[in-house]
């Protein structure tokens, strides 16, 4: 399979790319990684006469703090994101996401905003940072927009940026205290395979040990990321038991709606949804660390 006649254009700033995807628009389409455009290139579900490269535009890439917020520069890789000091040490929860995706040479080229950009359901960074509540900054020729990402798909493979906005970069807040998160995927194999279900979930605790907000979101399991509001809702006020968890996992596979194919049934994936919520809750609430009712044994 080949790559059909492209024009490429090496962008050299945002700017450079905003204006080269406005110019061949809509005949364009923006390269970062390329692990998935120049697949669906060569398998001709996408046809475009133009690519604009950001594989040099250096604003783009990197991990840093500003303030209480994380910025991922879009153009950073999964292997860079997942060595970065500042994601182990206060984003430990995104490392589930990066850990099992693809394989190491795939990691080392696939970058963050394609993973959201792309909006493929089975993608593994949308919902662990829906669930940590992130935001991506749009940039276009007219200006610049910040779009919670859970507001960010649009579905099947579809997102609300417009095809002359480039994904800058990715914002994520300091998560708050007594807060821990978890990704949870099932996968047919360890090593370079999609999942076939998976689940994030934040929760965070009040003074006294009770669930006082919650976040379940679910992927692969319908075209885009499913927030479960009923799993949450089931969960606030509950001290973290295996009821409470149980009936979140209820819920969350209630709100599933995943398709059969060849990486399992529809009825495997409900299964699954079910026993990845429990386990997802479980390791945020671990993470949440030593709650005070815990300390004083009350
Ligand atoms: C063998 C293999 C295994 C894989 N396994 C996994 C896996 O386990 N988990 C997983 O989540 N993914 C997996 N993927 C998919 C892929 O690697 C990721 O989705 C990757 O993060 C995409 O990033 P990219 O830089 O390669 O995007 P590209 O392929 O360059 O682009 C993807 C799409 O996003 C758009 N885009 C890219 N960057 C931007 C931006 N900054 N602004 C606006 N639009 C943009 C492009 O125009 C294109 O439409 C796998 C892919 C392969 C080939």
């Amino acid at each position: 399979m080949y790559v059909p006649d492209i024009e490429l254009h090496e962008a050299r700033s945002v700017n450079d790319a905003a204006e080269l995807l406005t110019r061949y628009a809509p005949d364009v389409k923006l390269l970062a990684g390329g692990t998935d455009l120049l697949v669906d290139l060569k398998t001709g579900r996408i046809a475009t006469k133009h690519l604009v490269s950001i594989r040099n535009v250096r604003e783009m890439r990197g991990v840093s703090m500003e303030g209480d917020v994380l910025r991922i520069g879009a153009r950073t890789t999964i292997t860079e994101l997942s060595r970065s000091s500042i994601v182990r040490n206060r984003f430990a929860p995104l490392l589930d996401a990066t850990r099992d995706m693809a394989a190491q040479q795939i990691r080392n080229v696939a970058t963050v905003g394609g993973n959201l950009a792309s909006a493929v359901s089975c993608a593994d960074l949308p919902p662990i940072l829906i669930v940590m509540r992130a935001s991506v900054v749009l940039v276009s020729p007219n200006g610049q927009r910040t779009v919670p990402l859970e507001e960010f798909f649009a579905g099947v493979r579809r997102t609300v940026a417009t095809n002359t906005e480039i994904l800058t970069e990715i914002l994520v807040p300091i998560p708050p205290e007594r807060s821990g998160a978890a990704y949870a995927r099932f996968a047919l194999r360890d090593g370079n395979a999609i999942a076939v279900a998976s689940v994030a979930a934040g929760i965070r605790f009040d003074e006294y040990g009770l669930i006082a907000d919650a976040r379940v979101v679910l992927g692969a399991v319908a075209p885009n990321p499913v927030m479960v509001d009923a799993a949450a809702e089931t969960l606030r006020g509950s001290p973290p038991t295996d009821d409470a968890y149980e009936r979140a996992a209820v819920a969350a596979t209630k709100a599933a709606r995943p398709i059969s194919d060849i990486r399992g049934s529809a009825e495997f994936r409900c299964e699954l949804i079910g026993v990845l919520t429990k386990r997802a809750l479980t390791t945020a609430r671990e993470r949440a660390g030593g709650l005070e009712s815990e300390r004083t044994g009350e």
